[in-house]
């Protein structure tokens, strides 16, 4: 019996969140402000108009490519991708073909705390992204806002063989790119886009893949939008192209379109190849040079990334895999959570987790308000020693038979009037000394 197996690689796009566009000076800021309100001639693409690389972008992207483990040369420059779609005014994008800016780096994901998976990246680069076409009835309409936001591709190897891992790595990137405080990436608003090329190989009964013999053919799948439809789409079309390849067909090369309502994939387009956007290198900006110093500088400015806390967390502050794991999906929550460590006392640190992680404290108001509650939750609490000796002998009293069989040896009823005198506290006692404080009246 021969068996199916997935082949799945990812190109993803992240929208950086910088001040000003890509090649000119324009608001990147673009969600939800009136159409074409947010351009100028180097954005609309009029002819003689000279763009200007956003340094910041380049730097947020040399970060990026640092934080995913990627080699970042000394030089690297931009190339003009052609195709034609109204979306892109210029009639090519500017983008990086053979000089990328990072290349040959890797991510690992933690599974069940001790197992790491490694996923390697192929490049990393910088590009403008493209405007938006509004379908209304039957025209269509541009909008040139998002015309030249930066964005970074961030290219895999095909080392995915289910939707499961993707999505672990998607939620991986996703923060480290919020722990650079580069982007947003919420798919939801496009800012982070996932189109995985998938194709399935057929291995026989035990046989195990040899990670260089791929499928003839492979699927792109575009307009994913969140994390959930990213693994169903993957799995319809592991499911779509399976079939197909037990019926001795081969599933064509193309384009498809997740469409979420009927949760299939459809066929848009036959895919292009490389050749056909001829690239070449553009002629108004010149190749970059990055000197060792500022490389040096930018890598020393990476903050601990999620997936490297996740194993201190658990080392250091003795967490359970899945704690330490929710804990640092989100930078200020760890900045909130190693503060109170520091503050109590890593002998705490299990325990102030389970106060964030089950939401026992809110962490809505300022760091300084939510360290306050965390903080009053190890405050000990006061005993009124007057009423203490009032309820023990109270206590004591009512249950009669209880102190009689402490008495005689049964150690259960002492902690049956331990619950009582608690009770009769009103929680409003340290249990040591109400249980020290019995024994005394008991001794008596
Ligand atoms: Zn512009
Ligand atoms: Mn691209």
């Amino acid at each position: 019996m021969k068996k199916p197996f997935p082949i799945i690689g990812l190109e993803i796009h992240v929208e950086l969140k910088t001040k000003s566009k890509m090649f000119c000076q324009c608001s990147a800021d673009y969600f939800g402000k009136p159409p074409n309100s947010q351009v100028c001639p180097v954005c609309l693409g009029m002819p003689g108009a000279l763009p200007v690389p956003n340094k910041t972008a380049i730097e947020w992207t040399i970060k990026i490519a640092k934080a995913l483990n990627c080699n970042v040369k000394e030089t690297s420059k931009f190339d003009r991708k052609h195709y034609f779609y109204p979306d892109l005014p210029k009639g090519y994008q500017i983008s990086q073909y053979d000089e990328p800016i990072g290349e040959n780096g890797y991510v690992e994901i933690t599974h069940d705390g001790s197992k790491h998976k490694k996923f390697r990246i192929r490049r990393v680069h910088i590009e403008e992204d493209t405007g938006k076409l509004i379908h209304a009835g039957q025209e269509s309409l541009m909008d040139f806002n998002r015309s030249s936001v930066p964005l970074v591709e961030i290219v895999t190897e095909a080392d995915f063989h289910n939707s499961e891992d993707v999505k672990r790595f998607l939620e991986e990137l996703q923060s480290i790119v919020r722990y650079l405080d580069v982007a947003n990436a919420e798919m939801e608003k496009g800012d982070m886009r996932l189109e995985p090329n998938i194709s399935v190989h057929f291995l026989e009964e035990g046989e195990s893949w040899d990670g260089k013999t791929f499928p003839k053919y492979k699927v792109e799948v575009k307009n994913i939008n969140s994390f959930r439809y990213a693994k169903a789409a993957i799995d319809y079309e592991l499911e779509r192209q399976t079939e197909l390849l037990e019926k001795g067909e081969t599933p064509i090369q193309e384009t498809r379109g997740y469409n979420e309502n009927k949760q299939i994939t459809v066929s848009q387009r036959t895919k292009e190849d490389a050749a056909d956007y001829r690239y070449f290198p553009e002629p108004d900006i010149p190749t970059m040079r990055f000197e060792t110093e500022f490389l040096k500088k930018l890598e020393s400015e990476l903050p601990e990334l999620p997936g490297k806390k996740t194993d201190r967390y658990i080392k250091d502050f003795n967490l359970r895999y899945q704690d330490a794991f929710i804990l640092t999906r989100n930078k200020s929550t760890t900045e909130i959570y190693e503060e109170a460590v520091a503050k109590l006392g890593k002998e705490k640190a299990p325990k102030i987790a389970n106060l964030i992680i089950n939401k026992k404290i809110s962490l809505d108001g300022t760091k300084a308000d939510i360290l306050k509650k965390i903080e009053e939750q190890f405050i000990e609490k006061k005993t009124d020693t007057a009423l203490l000796s009032k309820v023990v002998e109270e206590v004591c009293t009512a249950h009669e038979k209880a102190v009689t069989e402490y008495k005689g040896g049964k150690e259960q009823s002492l902690m049956f009037l331990l619950g009582q005198v608690m009770r009769g506290m009103k929680g409003q006692a340290n249990a040591n000394e109400v249980k020290n404080a019995l024994i005394e009246y008991l001794q008596k």
